[in-house]
């Protein structure tokens, strides 16, 4: 049987699994799918690609994705290995198969920004939109194939359609114009294209309320080293605005913490931000200096021990914040497409809440539930008579 080992974000997974259906007619193929983009993030796509190689000696070994990109002598025992831009044109037309229950689309790729610790911006630095038609075309397959929500990922979707003069907010622009339209998430959105007109944009198709902003620190002195092109008071002002146009809306941050000049100080901003926003999901990075980058020659100078204590102190933030949220959700519906079944059935809102449902559901349907109880461990939600 084929098999993949999926590292890294929504648009690698996408092109992986692309990849992956596209040696269907093969046997015994497995595919490592590399990241790059923390140094963590590398020496695990090593790990599985050496453990890759001694489990599937009989397989045929396929290395492909962003560290091998960068660095294909490091994966030189590979049997083949499969640059970004190979695989691109490799998968072009190509539908992932993933078996998930909400289907990633990928509408871009690319990235021209130059934040200085980035490596990703050296291995995807050429924007490549997908159509409007192809993207409409493919959202049709998955309202085929059962999906109930799409969720749009890229590089940096903000930056969808730049290189043919066209914008994100035309994009929804025409989904609005579609009938039978599934719910649509956007899987993250860099804080400078959170616009008033792309906010106003949203609301006129199925948003999932669910915003994942990276905003890596909210220090102004941190993210002008950063080359980040906001400040603080944007980020509250950004976040004021998302909050008067939706209701019950998820905000969720990525954050470096450890950047070489991020001192207690700089770091209390980020959090007081994390904090007074009420950002009720994280995910954060301790910083690590990547080759190529012009952060590199910074130096690593935060330890690991203070940066695993700030990592710590947002994230116990953002768990009170999150169960907060989830208590306002009490005695309200919600749809929740099931990814999990049992007993108890398990899904998501578009709110991005995880819920425990009271009965047996369909694996992948939508149901409607009010939700009766959120603790520490779960949020409950009895199935809806009006369902
Ligand atoms: S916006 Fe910055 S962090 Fe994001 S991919 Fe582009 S260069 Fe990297």
């Amino acid at each position: 049987l084929n098999k993949i080992i999926n590292l890294g974000c929504k648009v690698n997974q996408y092109e992986g699994y692309c990849l992956l259906k596209k040696f269907k007619d093969e046997k015994n193929v497995v595919i490592v799918n590399t990241c790059c983009v923390t140094h963590e993030a590398e020496l695990k796509s090593l790990k599985k690609y050496r453990a890759a190689m001694r489990r599937y000696p009989n397989s045929r070994i396929i290395v492909t994705g962003c560290t091998c990109t960068l660095f294909p002598s490091k994966f030189k025992d590979a049997d083949t290995i499969i640059d970004l831009e190979t695989r691109n044109a490799f998968i072009q037309g190509v539908y992932p198969e993933s078996g998930r229950s909400r289907y990633f689309l990928k509408i871009q790729d690319g990235c021209t920004s130059s934040c200085t610790y980035c490596i990703v911006a050296k291995v995807r630095n050429r924007i490549e939109s997908k159509a409007v038609s192809d993207i409409l075309e493919e959202i049709n397959q998955a309202v085929k194939n059962g999906f109930h929500e799409v969720v749009l990922v890229g590089a940096n979707i903000g930056l969808y359609g730049a290189e043919r003069g066209e914008r994100l907010i035309d994009l929804l622009h025409t989904l609005a114009r579609v009938s039978n339209l599934p719910r649509i998430r956007l899987s993250s959105i860099e804080p400078q294209f959170v616009t008033d007109e792309l906010l106003h944009g949203m609301n006129d198709i199925p948003i999932c309320r669910h915003f994942h902003i990276p905003i890596q620190s909210a220090d102004d002195s941190v993210l002008k080293a950063m080359g980040r092109a906001y400040s603080q008071q944007y980020l509250y002002d950004m976040v004021d605005r998302i909050r008067s146009t939706f209701d019950s809306v998820m905000l969720g941050a990525d954050v470096i913490v450890g950047f070489p000049n991020e001192g207690e100080q700089e770091f209390l901003h980020t959090y007081q931000l994390i904090d007074a926003l009420e950002f009720a999901h994280v995910h954060v990075f301790p910083y690590s200096p990547r080759p190529l980058t012009s952060a590199f020659s910074y130096g690593d100078r935060v330890s690991a021990d203070i940066k695993r204590a700030r990592r710590n102190r947002l994230v116990q933030c953002v768990t009170e914040h999150n169960l907060e949220f989830r208590k306002q959700m009490i005695g309200r519906m919600f749809d929740v497409i099931i990814e999990k079944e049992g007993r108890r059935s398990t899904g998501l809102t578009d709110n991005y809440v995880r819920v425990s449902v009271d009965k047996k559901c369909a694996l992948h349907s939508l149901v409607r539930v009010v939700i009766a109880d959120a603790d520490t461990e779960q949020t409950i939600g009895h199935l809806s008579v009006d369902a």
